[in-house]
């Protein structure tokens, strides 16, 4: 890993945004744990997708399906005989790689080399490894009770098409979205917590009519790629990639992922793919239940087309954390600032008071009780000078830093400094609340 992501994954572990999963047994691999931190930004992530994608239009509907499915599911969606990575293994470490990871992978034996460039390694013919984990559902372990994990939260919104349209009276073009957890067995997991074999997927498949699926297929991808601009991330580190015919998955008839220039490199956040009717089509021959839509209106009858967003949330976060992360010069003085949205920001306000007399602690306090009424999560500190308490709180990104002092029992004001500008200014203590909210908003 780069320094930079090495300091990047060190400030999450000191901060608490995340921790190794079962760190004390010597850590699980690939699977990480959001601390108090990192819990918070994760849902405010999650919050603002389903706010954008659910919440603000009238044409998406949410709902959440079980992680467990119907393992025919899985056999109609292609996963049981598809869904699978080619896998390579060097005959003389006996150690395993995705075969098209190769180059971003290192030799155990000189990791300065990729895996097989050692004139002593070999590399084996790539054989296809399946992605799914498979489990057992009641208390016999036999075949008839396998079940698998779900690796994408897609073939619920399908399987549940007709009762969503049909509950919600929604007319196609509508969309479903869910938010949840998926499970890949993946071959090279890392970057932190880019690949990992758990993780949580923020995904919405919109149902069209076939021939207008090229349109809304523009439209979702303009719509998701300025979204992550709208939650700050920089847009010069954002690129469109489209696949090639040879390498678009068995069900898409278009292809694109939103990619975000890591410290490792240009990698995928969100993909945005054509699924056409596959899906569904599939479902109603595997089922042997229809899965027509009738259009209420001209009595037209049809398989929808499907266009899908989908994005990891943890992969979002890290790349809200790499764009965000500064290191900085103040007045002499080094600091490391997490430049975050302030609607993603874990905390938004710090309250201190500047000395621990004079009533200062007990006003800050009750401003503190204020905001916390106000459902705005604030953080109360009253150790150190003030410059540390401020370098604490940059660290971690919080936007607002409000101090009570001297002048604060004459005036009825305390003093706002900005993270970003580190501009100073006077609110009265009954405003500090609204002026937050109208911030944020
Ligand atoms: P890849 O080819 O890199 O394995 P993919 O193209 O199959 O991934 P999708 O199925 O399109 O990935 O997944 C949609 C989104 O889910 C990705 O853009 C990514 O943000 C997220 N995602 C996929 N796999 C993982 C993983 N193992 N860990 C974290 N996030 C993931």
């Amino acid at each position: 890993m780069s320094d930079r992501m090495d300091r990047i994954v060190s400030l999450c572990k000191r901060k608490g945004f995340v921790f190794q999963s079962s760190e004390i047994y010597g850590g699980a691999a690939s699977v990480w744990d959001y601390g108090p931190l990192g819990v918070e930004l994760r849902r405010n992530v999650a919050d603002a997708w389903w706010s954008a994608m659910v919440h603000a239009r009238d044409d998406v509907e949410g709902m959440d399906a079980g992680i467990l499915m119907h393992p025919r599911v899985w056999e109609a969606s292609g996963h049981v005989g598809g869904f699978a990575d080619p896998l390579v293994e060097c005959k003389t470490c006996k150690r395993r790689w995705r075969a098209d990871h190769l180059d971003d992978s290192a030799c155990p034996r000189k990791p300065s080399l990729t895996p097989g460039a050692h004139k002593e390694c070999e590399i084996g013919e790539p054989r296809l490894f399946n992605l799914m984990f498979k489990t057992f559902m009641g208390p016999v372990e036999e075949n008839a009770a396998v079940v698998y994990l779900r690796p994408e939260t897609a073939q619920g919104s399908y399987v549940n098409f007709l009762n969503v349209q049909q509950t919600s009276r929604q007319r196609v073009p509508f969309g479903i979205a869910q938010l949840g957890k998926a499970f890949r067995n993946e071959i090279t997991p890392g970057n932190f917590i880019f690949r990992t074999r758990e993780f949580e997927q923020a995904e919405m498949q919109y149902f069209v009519e076939p021939g207008a699926d090229d349109e809304w297929f523009e439209y979702w991808r303009d719509r998701r790629l300025a979204w992550h601009t709208e939650m700050g991330v920089r847009p010069e580190k954002l690129r469109l990639a489209e696949h090639g015919p040879d390498e678009l998955a068995h069900y898409a008839k278009a292809a694109l992922d939103i990619e975000y220039e890591f410290p490792f490199g240009w990698q995928e956040l969100e993909g945005v793919h054509n699924r056409t009717d596959f899906d569904l089509s599939r479902h109603q021959e595997f089922s042997g239940k229809r899965l027509m839509y009738i259009d209420p209106g001209s009595s037209k009858r049809f398989v929808p087309y499907v266009v899908e967003t989908a994005m990891g949330v943890g992969r979002a976060v890290l790349v809200l954390l790499v764009d965000a992360y500064r290191e900085e010069e103040v007045a002499g003085e080094n600091r490391v600032v997490l430049a975050l949205h302030p609607r993603l920001a874990p905390v938004k306000a710090a309250v201190f008071p500047l000395v621990k007399k004079h009533g200062m602690p007990e006003t800050a306090a009750k401003l503190h009780e204020a905001l916390r009424r106000a459902r705005i999560p604030s953080f109360y500190d009253q150790a150190g000078s003030i410059g540390r308490r401020y370098r604490r709180q940059d660290e971690t990104g919080t936007p607002w830093c409000l101090t009570v002092d001297g002048q604060t029992s004459e005036d009825g004001c305390v003093t706002v400094r900005d993270r970003d500008t580190l501009a100073q200014e006077r609110v009265g203590l009954d405003h500090v609340a609204a002026w937050i909210r109208e911030r944020l908003e």
